[in-house]
């Protein structure tokens, strides 16, 4: 069950009750789920853990809202996978991937809506409703289908068209607006004021955010309730960087890790819509918005809301950032399908691509246990790479054929 206090500000500290409310009266802060962590180390076990679903669901005691009123089409616990073809490549040890393209609708933003649908649900709303740069509308047009919800998606008209058909696909409303995320995130914002609805990263997002603690949770329990040495993880809004920090320290706060985390955590970027890593590379404490310009659509977030806690969060564990060219992004992406046949979208390509760089400069070291956080398939923006990929032969259906168009020595 849920151990919830209330929501607290992240500015001022002020508390509230946990309602469908996100902003600070006082500050304008953003609030955060508060909870009891007694009441949390008291219910919950490793045995309890390990005896659960095979879910996200499995981590009931530490997400914000009911497991029985659980929107669940089966998100999470996805698998975590040695990497040691891509590891060699890059000079690196231990390296692991994980896999969250292996989620109901192919990227980890099953998790936070998961999370947020069910508490939509519970506060008793009929209608759902996001700003998105694609995986979050694929997300919340299946889990509203599947709860039976109304659903209205907003979206960047230029949108990748397989992420607008796995969207539009569930029946609900997919309103693509002629401007940026950042365009997007504004109108919805407005519409939020006007309409009693449940938007999953408006009104619910101090629950909806919580949901990407549950990639720290898995991680842990898979690596046998240990800590990785340093993380890679993609930055769009900021929130799930953060997060997966906050869930690694949390799972200490509570009992279930033994030490204490020292995690490294770093971010990666694409240099089209760079912010963070502009801040970190120039030493600055100011996130300057961007307008974006990339292939790595799902990361194009100019202005991006958890922008300085991520950078707070890269400083004080000592991990880094870097942003990486588009043409970097596609060598990413084929790079970890050559080495681990992992097919990733394109912002797994900035995470691959990131990691190498870091690996190439130092910052990620042969002697650490990394754990690169790949957020979404490959199927998803088939656009990036399928000028560079193709058949190897096209031929007529014979032996000689065949045989003309390879070197049989390699047969
Ligand atoms: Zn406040």
């Amino acid at each position: 069950m849920a151990h919830v206090n209330g929501l607290r500000c992240r500015e001022c500290g002020r508390e509230y009750a946990a309602d469908p409310i996100y902003t600070c009266e006082w500050c304008f802060g953003p609030l955060e789920v508060a909870y009891d962590y007694d009441a949390i180390r008291a219910a919950t076990s490793r045995e309890q853990i390990a005896a659960g679903p095979a879910t996200l669901w499995r981590y009931a005691d530490l997400l914000p809202v009911e497991s029985d009123v659980a929107v669940d089409l089966g998100t999470g616990f996805t698998p975590l996978v040695r990497a040691d073809r891509l590891a060699a490549e890059l000079g690196l040890g231990e390296v692991w991937i994980k896999n969250d393209t292996r989620n109901p609708t192919n990227s980890f933003k099953d998790r936070v809506v998961s999370i947020a649908m069910s508490k939509a649900l519970q506060f008793g709303f009929k209608v759902a409703a996001c700003a998105s740069t694609g995986n979050l509308a694929n997300s919340v047009a299946a889990h509203a289908a599947h709860a039976g919800l109304r659903s209205y998606v907003f979206i960047p008209a230029d949108l990748e068209a397989g992420k607008i058909v796995t969207t539009a696909v569930y029946g609900g409303n997919v309103v693509a607006i002629n401007g940026n995320y950042d365009d997007v995130n504004r109108l919805c914002a407005e519409l939020a004021g006007i309409y009693e609805w449940a938007f999953v990263n408006v009104n619910m997002r101090p629950y909806y955010a919580e949901g990407s603690k549950t990639l720290a949770f898995e991680t842990a329990e898979q690596l046998g309730w240990q800590t990785p040495d340093h993380v890679v993880v993609p930055i769009a809004s900021g929130s799930l960087l953060t997060k997966i920090h906050k869930g690694f320290k949390e799972l200490h706060q509570v009992g279930l890790l033994d030490e204490e985390p020292a995690l490294r955590v770093s971010g990666a970027q694409a240099l089209g819509c760079s912010p963070v890593a502009a801040a970190w590379l120039e030493e600055s404490d100011t996130i300057r918005p961007v307008k974006p310009s990339t292939i790595a659509k799902s990361l194009a977030i100019g202005n991006p809301a958890d922008g300085y806690f991520a950078l707070d969060c890269i400083r004080s564990t000592g991990g880094a950032c870097a942003a990486v060219t588009d043409d970097e992004v596609v060598e990413g992406m084929r790079l970890l399908a050559r080495t681990e046949g992992i097919f990733a979208e394109t912002a797994g390509g900035v995470t691959v691509a990131t990691l190498q760089r870091l690996a190439s400069e130092g910052v990620v070291r042969p002697d650490e246990r990394v754990v690169v956080y790949i957020t979404g398939h490959g199927l998803k923006t088939l656009e990036a790479v399928s000028p560079h990929v193709g058949p190897t032969a096209t031929i007529a259906p014979t032996l000689d054929a065949f045989h003309d168009a390879f070197d049989s020595e390699e047969l």
